[in-house]
C-alpha cells in the first residue's frame, strides 16, 4: 500500500526538518513525500523516505523559466514526481498534452510518476466523468504505456480540498475504469483524512492514497498510513 503526500505550497527547509523529526509511520506501508521544490533538498536529507517533487519539465534543461528537469531532480536525490495534478490543470493551464510529455520524459529518466486524473462537478453532474477520465488516462498511456515505474490517482477534483470525499463505491467505480484503460496502481485522493481513510483503503480497487491537507501533519498522515495497513 502506497501513501503519498502532497504538500502543495506548504512547508519551507525548516518546517520540512520539524515534519520529518516528528513524522514515525508503521513498517509495511510505502510513503513518499512531496514537498515544494524549495524543500526537497532538506526532505532528501533526512533519507528516511522516498521524496518526490510536485511537478517535472519534459525538457532535460532551456529557457523555461519556473520549470524544473528530470535531471536536477534526480542530482538533488529525488526519485519521482506527481503529473497533472489538478490544480496544475484548473490554475495554470496545463493540458493533457503537456502531462503525458512529463510523465513520458520524467520515466524515461528514471523517475518515478504519480500521474494525477479526474473529473469536475461540471463534468460528473453532466454525466461526463467516464469521457473525460477516458481521455486523460488514454493520453498518458500513449506515452508511457503501463511503465512499471508509474503509477496513477484518481482525484475528483470537487473532493481536492473541499472536505468531500468520493464515497468508496464511487471511487471504486472510477478505479475500476481506470485500470480497464492502464493496467497499473492507481492512488485515490480527495479529502482523505484519519476517519475516512480506513474505508477508502479497504477497497481491492484501490491501492493507496494521495493526501493533501491530512498530510501536513505528522501525527494525521501517521494515523492514514496505520489505516492503510489494517
Ligand atoms: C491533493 O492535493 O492531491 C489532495 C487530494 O488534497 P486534499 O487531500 O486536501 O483533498
Amino acid at each position: 500500500m502506497l501513501i503519498a503526500a502532497n504538500w502543495k505550497m506548504f512547508k519551507g527547509p525548516a518546517e520540512t526538518r520539524a515534519f520529518l523529526e516528528g513524522f514515525d509511520p508503521p513498517a509495511g506501508v510505502d510513503v513518499i513525500l512531496c514537498p515544494p521544490y524549495a524543500s526537497l533538498a532538506a526532505a532528501v536529507e533526512s533519507g528516511r523516505h522516498t521524496i518526490y517533487a510536485q511537478n517535472v519539465h519534459w525538457e532535460p534543461s532551456g529557457a523555461y523559466t519556473g520549470e524544473i528537469s528530470a535531471e536536477m531532480l534526480h542530482e538533488l536525490g529525488v526519485t519521482g514526481a506527481l503529473v497533472g495534478h489538478s490544480e496544475r490543470r484548473q490554475l495554470f493551464g496545463e493540458n493533457d498534452e503537456m502531462v503525458a510529455r512529463r510523465a513520458r520524459a520524467a520515466l524515461e529518466a528514471g523517475l518515478g510518476v504519480i500521474a494525477c486524473v479526474g473529473e469536475t462537478l461540471e463534468q460528473r453532474e453532466s454525466g461526463d466523468t467516464e469521457l473525460v477520465l477516458k481521455i486523460q488516462v488514454e493520453a498518458i498511456a500513449f506515452a508511457a504505456g503501463d511503465h512499471p515505474n508509474l503509477a496513477l490517482a484518481y482525484e475528483p477534483v470537487w473532493a481536492i480540498g473541499t472536505g468531500r470525499t468520493a464515497t468508496p463505491e464511487l471511487a471504486r467505480e472510477a478505479h475500476a475504469f481506470v485500470k480497464g484503460i492502464l493496467d497499473r496502481p492507481v492512488l485515490y485522493g480527495g479529502s482523505v483524512k484519519p476517519e475516512n481513510a480506513a474505508e477508502l483503503l479497504a477497497q481491492p480497487e484501490i491501492d493507496g492514497a494521495l493526501v493533501g491537507g491530512a498530510s501536513l501533519d505528522p501525527d494525521s498522515l501517521a494515523q492514514i498510513c496505520r489505516a492503510a495497513t489494517s
